[in-house]
Parts: structure tokens; sequence; C-alpha cells
């Protein structure tokens, strides 16, 4: 699989194509696309693939323009790529545009702040994941720990919300 092509998966995932589109499109076999999906976490549903395809693209998106004024962003060669010409600017465009929801992690259950989502369900990509995929081996690790009558490390959200 190219470098392309798994970026085509991507790409097409986040607009809700299905495995079978995808493979004729890139030739390769609905089964590769799947396996890969699976893996990456997107074989989801439309609906949550989208919510955090907007929450990659608020993080990663390269703006031309200031959002908030509208002047050309001089950007430096280095650290991270910044969105507003000024700190200014970034102040006045988070107070309006971006208000901080304080929302509480479905798989680890750690309060996180979103800025500007008010649907986010995960504090990172991390726990979207760990949430969907990895269920069973979550499982697995704590009812380990406690037959050893060891401390339960990390007990996800679900598995609290099951055993009590
Ligand atoms: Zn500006
Ligand atoms: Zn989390």
């Amino acid at each position: 699989m190219t470098d392309a092509q798994r970026h085509k998966i991507k790409s097409m995932r986040f607009q809700g194509f299905g495995y079978m589109q995808i493979a004729k499109v890139t030739g390769l076999s609905r089964d590769s696309i799947r396996g890969y999906c699976v893996r990456n976490g997107l074989n989801g549903f439309a609906k949550d693939l989208i919510t955090e395809y907007r929450i990659i693209l608020e993080e990663e998106f390269e703006f031309e323009l200031c959002p908030n004024c509208g002047k050309k962003i001089e950007q430096t060669k280095i650290g991270r790529k910044r969105k507003y010409c000024s700190m200014d600017c970034k102040r006045v465009w988070d107070k309006t545009h971006r208000k901080p929801y304080a929302l509480c992690c479905d798989y680890c259950g750690k309060e996180f702040k979103s800025l500007g989502i008010k649907g986010r369900k995960y504090c990172c990509n991390d726990c979207y994941i760990k949430d969907r995929f990895w269920r069973n081996e979550d499982a697995a690790e704590v009812a380990k720990q406690i037959l050893e009558f060891k401390k339960v490390s990390r007990l996800p959200k679900w598995l609290k919300e099951l055993l009590m």
C-alpha cells in the first residue's frame, strides 16, 4: 500500500464512503481496505468520523489569512504553524468562535476542554481508538490484575459502568 493510497482511504472514509467504493478507486481489495481501516480507527460510523475529521482539520489546518482580521499571516520556519496574525487576534477569535466546553472523556473519564466543539467524546485520539477497539484487551488486563490481587491501574469508563 502506498502513501497516496493510504491518504485516499483516509480522505474517502472521512467523507463517508464505503469499503467497496474505496476499493474501486484505489485498486486495492476490499479486505485490505477494511483491514487498514480497522487498524487505524477508520471503520466507525460516518458521523463519528466526521466529528474526528473536524477536530483534525481545526488542529492541522494552515491558514493563509488571519481568520479574525484578514491580514496575511507571516509564518516562521520554526515552531508551530501560526493560525492568527497576532496574539490579540487569537484572543478575540477564541472568545467569539471557540467557546471552551468542559467535557468528560468517554474512555478515561478525565475532564478536558474542547474549543468550539460541543459533541466531542474523547480527550484524545488514543482514547477514541482504545474505546472502540481495545475493549477485550482492557477487560483481560483488569481481570488479570484482580486475580493476582493487584491494584487495578486503569479502569476504562465503560468497564466501570458495567461493574457498578
Ligand atoms: Zn489578525
Ligand atoms: Zn481520555
